[in-house]
């Protein structure tokens, strides 16, 4: 047992691994030579998120030598998300690392980013300026995301994806996630008030097994961008006493949610009447131009609008009940909550992008077919959209992973 270990443990270091069996000793070796020199008693952190190779076998031969180190496997693969969640859970130390488990991050950074913590943040963010990574496939779309994020959360960050990070435990502890959203963790830990800053970190090319991500991923974060607009409008309503409960024109006309403020307000009707018309009419709009058959794009219009307002209302007040702490859910919710956490539903996004180009394009040949296909493709996104929104505002009650070992956790 090394002297530093001997003290409380102060700092934590989490790292999330999924398969990544040649990478997890020589990462353990790094960050442990960068803690010796901190000097503070620290903890490492590997989280399995169900690997199938051997880094849970690496990794348990580290532990008996290692008391530093502590392994937490799930019981079966959950996503990085919930491994670095887990990660902020099980975490002792009052400041806490995250970083990859592929060696890609440097540990090397570690007391950069603590320092840049103690000047008296909450949260500082690593930009891999420099990243190694393939270049239409990964930086391009990664530029265009954290543009897209930072102009829609309003906090602009270089950076949004990159794991290095450095916590205040107090303040990251608080910060709900779930599905993929560690990639909004800056914009989601201003919910909790969080001071943020961002430095330049070094980015290595992987050299051990494969990336984990495709470029399906580019949907993913799309769809996740808006639905986070709409679950932070909400949040920061609901942190807000004055604006509680009270429909908030500003917050709710920059996104889709005139649709869940419209139905969560006392004069619901009167809003639902606004809401069904500010939807509709871009459509019977666009219907009207397209099709020349007016008759034809109402009808689809107003069927939208109507399936939106029903969705947005089941969403209004299942974020209501999560937040009252209420445990009684309808059974749409209920199936929005078991289905929407598992990736199968995640492509609801996808299909129904798919749909909406399918039918644009159908719409030259087929002036019947294709707007309907279009409202379709909305429609599906939409589910898509309110399903992650549920399952977001259970978030706090739906643990979307299982422990099944944990070494050292006494340590
Ligand atoms: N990871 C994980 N669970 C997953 C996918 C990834 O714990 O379902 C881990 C992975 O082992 C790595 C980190 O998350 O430590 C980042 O993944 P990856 O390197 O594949 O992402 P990229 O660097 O390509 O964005
Ligand atoms: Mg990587």
């Amino acid at each position: 047992m090394t002297k530093n270990h001997e003290k409380k443990t102060t700092l934590s270091i989490a790292v999330p691994v999924y398969n990544e069996e040649e990478n997890v000793r020589l990462l353990f070796e790094k960050i442990q030579a960068v803690c010796e020199t901190i000097g503070d008693a620290y903890e490492v952190l590997f989280v399995d998120d169900g690997s199938q190779d051997k880094t849970f076998e690496v990794l348990s031969e580290l532990c008996k030598q290692a008391p530093t180190l502590r392994v937490i496997r799930f019981e079966k693969n959950a996503g990085q998300t919930a491994a670095m969640a887990a990660g902020f859970e099980f975490a002792q130390g009052q400041r806490i690392i995250s970083m990859d488990g592929d060696l890609q991050n440097d540990p090397g950074d570690i007391p950069k980013l603590l320092e840049k913590l103690d000047q008296g943040y909450d949260l500082v963010c690593g930009w891999r300026k420099t990243r190694q990574d393939k270049f239409w496939t990964r930086r391009v779309p990664s530029v265009v995301a954290n543009w897209l994020i930072g102009k829609v959360t309003g906090v602009p960050i270089h950076d949004n994806g990159c794991s290095l990070k450095a916590y205040r435990a107090s303040v990251i502890k608080q910060v709900p996630l779930y599905g993929e959203m560690h990639r909004f963790i800056p914009a989601m830990s201003t919910v909790a008030g969080a001071r943020i800053a961002e430095i330049v970190v070094t980015h290595h090319p992987r050299r051990f097994g494969k990336s984990k991500y495709g470029l399906g991923r580019v949907w993913r974060v799309m769809l996740d961008i808006i639905a986070f607009k709409l679950i932070l409008s909400v949040f920061r309503q609901s942190n807000n006493p004055a604006k509680r409960g009270k429909y908030h024109l500003q917050s709710s006309l920059k996104g889709v949610s005139p649709c869940i403020a419209g139905v969560n307000t006392s004069s619901g009707s009167r809003r639902a009447v606004q809401v069904a018309a500010c939807l509709s009419l871009p459509f019977f709009v666009l219907g009207g131009i397209l099709l020349g058959t007016v008759s034809l794009a109402a009808f689809s219009c107003i069927g939208l609008g109507a399936s939106l307002l029903g969705l947005g209302a089941v969403t209004a007040r299942v974020i209501g009940k999560a937040q009252q702490e209420s445990v009684e859910l309808g059974t749409l919710a209920r199936f929005f909550i078991s289905r929407c956490a598992r990736r199968p539903f995640r492509c609801f996004g996808p299909v129904g992008s798919m749909l909406l180009v399918l039918g644009g394009i159908l719409t030259i040949w087929m002036p019947n077919l294709g707007p309907v296909l279009m409202n379709s493709g909305i429609l599906v996104c939409c589910c898509g959209l309110f399903g992650e929104l549920i399952v977001f505002a259970n978030a706090k009650r739906v643990k979307d992973y299982t422990v099944e070992t944990f070494l050292n956790a006494n340590n």
